[in-house]
C-alpha cells in the first residue's frame, strides 16, 4: 500500500469524527408529557413515616415534584391513586429470572433444566419472569447467576433498549466457582465437556480468577458472584480478597455464594459486599456483619411453598433470620426464586417469602425497609432509582392498605409505575407504552 493510502483514510477519519461531533450538540429533546399522581397516602420506608394527599410530578421519566399544594398542569395526565398506599417499588435481591425448574419433568433439579433449556429459551423465560415480578411491584431485581449463558445481561440490555418492560435488573453473568461449581460432573462432562455444562465460570487459580471477573465484566455484569464454599476446598480469604480488588477495578461488587460457617467467616474476613444464603449464618457471623455492613441475602424460603424447604430448615431460617435482626444485620429481602409453583407467578413466589419474615416476628416497617431501602443500597441504585424524590427515575407501586401496618399489603399491588411509564392500572397489566418497534436506548439508565 503507497504511504498515501492511510493518509486518506485518517483523513476521512477525521471527517467523520467532525461530523459526529456536529451532531452532539443537537439540542436536548423537548420535555415530554407530564403526569401527576394524586396520593392518598405516600409511604417513605427509610423513616417509616407516611404522608397524606401528596402530588407527584412526572417527567421524561423522573420525578419533578412532589408535595402537597402543587399545582398540576393542565395538560397533565392525572392518574388518581387518592384511595391508595403509594410507596416505592420493591427489590428481590437474589432471583435467577433465567432458570425455571419445575416437577415435570425434571423433578425440580436444576441441573437437568440446564440440559433440557437452551440459552434463547431461557432468555424468554427470563422476560415473562420479570414482567411477572414487576406486575408484583418488583422494579429491582439482582438476578444472581444460573441463567445460561448470560441470559441476564440480555434481559437487562433488552429492558434498557425499550423492547420489554421488566425490572431495573442487576446481572451477575456467570457464577465464578471452583472446578465443578455447585455441580458435581462427572469425569466426562469435567474433563472433556462432553455434555452441555454453561451455568459456571470455573477459576481455581489467581489468574483464572482474575481473567473470570474480567470476563463477567467485559459483557455487562453489574456485580460479580462467586461460589466461595461450594468444594471443600473453595476460596481462602486471599483467593476472595483477589477477586474484590479485580471486581473493584471494574467498579463492581461481590456477592459470595456461602453454605457453610467456615466459609462465611472467609467470606466476611476478605470483607465482601453480600452474602447469600443463610446455611453459614450464627450469631457470631451476624456481629460481624453489622459492624462490616455487610448485606445478608438469606433467601428464607417459606414453609407454604410446600417441597422447597422442610420444617426443621425453615425453623432455623426463622432462628437465623430474627438473630440477624436483632444483631442489626443489613438485611435485604431475597428469594432465590428459581423454580415453578403451579398456579402462582414468579412474582407471587417471591412475594410469598414474606412469610417467612413474619414468622421471624420482625415489624412490618423493618420487612418493608428490606424490601426498598436496604435492597437500593446493596443494588447501588439508591441515588439514582428507589426513592420516591425529585430527580430520580420514576418507579413506584401502590397497593390499597398500609404496609407499614400489615405486610400482607404487599400481595395486592394495583399500581406500577416503571421509568414514568404505567406498567400497571387499576390491577390489570397495561404495558403497551413499554414496547418499542426499535431499540430507546438510555431511557433506563441505572
Ligand atoms: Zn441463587
Amino acid at each position: 500500500m503507497t504511504p498515501t493510502g492511510p493518509v486518506r483514510v485518517l483523513a476521512a477519519l477525521v471527517l467523520c469524527t467532525k461530523l459526529l461531533a456536529a451532531q452532539a450538540v443537537t439540542p436536548t429533546p423537548a420535555a415530554g408529557p407530564i403526569t401527576a399522581i394524586k396520593a392518598g397516602r405516600l409511604i417513605d420506608p427509610a423513616t417509616g413515616t407516611t404522608l397524606t394527599n401528596q402530588v407527584i410530578l412526572v417527567q421524561n421519566g423522573r420525578f419533578t415534584a412532589i408535595g402537597t399544594g402543587i399545582v398540576i398542569p393542565r395538560d397533565a395526565q392525572v392518574i388518581d391513586l387518592s384511595a391508595m398506599t403509594v410507596l416505592p417499588g420493591l427489590v428481590d435481591a437474589h432471583n435467577h429470572l433465567a432458570l425455571t425448574y419445575k416437577d415435570v419433568p425434571e423433578r425440580n433439579s436444576y441441573y437437568i433444566t440446564t440440559i433440557l433449556d437452551d440459552t434463547p429459551l431461557r432468555a424468554i423465560q427470563a422476560v415473562s419472569n420479570g414482567i411477572q415480578m414487576l406486575s408484583s411491584g418488583f422494579t429491582i431485581v439482582r438476578d444472581m447467576g444460573n441463567n445460561g449463558k448470560y441470559a441476564d445481561i440480555a434481559l437487562r440490555r433488552g429492558i434498557e433498549q425499550g423492547w420489554v418492560p421488566g425490572p431495573t435488573i442487576i446481572p451477575s453473568g456467570l457464577i465464578i466457582a471452583g472446578m465443578g461449581g455447585q455441580f458435581s460432573p462427572n469425569p466426562e462432562m469435567a474433563f472433556e465437556r462432553r455434555i452441555v455444562y454453561p451455568e459456571y465460570l470455573e477459576a481455581d487459580t489467581p489468574d483464572e480468577i482474575i481473567k473470570a471477573v474480567r470476563q463477567n465484566a467485559l459483557v455487562g455484569a453489574r456485580v460479580i458472584k462467586i461460589c466461595v464454599d461450594c468444594k471443600l476446598w473453595g476460596y481462602t480469604t486471599e483467593e476472595i480478597k483477589l477477586v474484590i480488588s479485580e471486581a473493584a477495578k471494574a467498579g463492581l461488587r461481590v456477592e459470595g455464594h456461602v453454605q457453610s460457617v467456615a466459609g462465611a467467616h472467609r467470606a466476611v474476613d476478605a470483607g465482601i459486599w453480600s452474602i447469600a444464603h443463610d446455611n453459614g449464618m450464627n450469631d457470631t457471623i451476624h456481629r460481624i456483619m453489622a459492624q462490616k455492613h455487610i448485606f445478608r441475602a438469606g433467601t428464607e424460603t417459606p414453609a407454604s411453598l410446600v417441597g422447597h424447604t422442610t420444617e426443621a430448615r425453615f425453623k432455623q431460617t426463622v432462628a437465623m433470620l430474627r438473630n440477624g435482626w436483632e444483631n442489626k444485620v443489613p438485611l435485604t429481602f431475597s428469594t432465590d426464586a428459581d423454580y415453578y409453583v403451579p398456579g402462582k407467578t414468579r412474582g407471587e413466589v417471591a412475594i410469598e417469602f414474606i412469610e417467612t419474615w413474619k414468622a421471624a416476628g420482625i415489624p412490618a416497617p423493618d420487612i418493608l425497609r428490606a424490601m426498598t431501602t436496604v435492597g437500593y443500597e446493596v443494588s447501588e441504585t439508591t441515588s439514582t432509582r428507589g426513592p420516591i424524590s425529585v430527580g430520580m427515575f420514576a418507579d413506584l407501586i401502590a397497593v390499597p392498605g398500609n404496609p407499614l401496618q400489615s405486610i400482607d399489603a404487599l400481595r395486592d399491588v394495583r399500581f406500577v409505575l416503571k421509568n414514568g411509564l404505567v406498567f400497571k392500572r387499576d390491577g390489570v397489566m397495561t404495558p403497551a407504552a413499554f414496547f418499542n418497534g426499535g431499540p430507546v436506548n438510555g431511557v433506563n439508565a441505572r
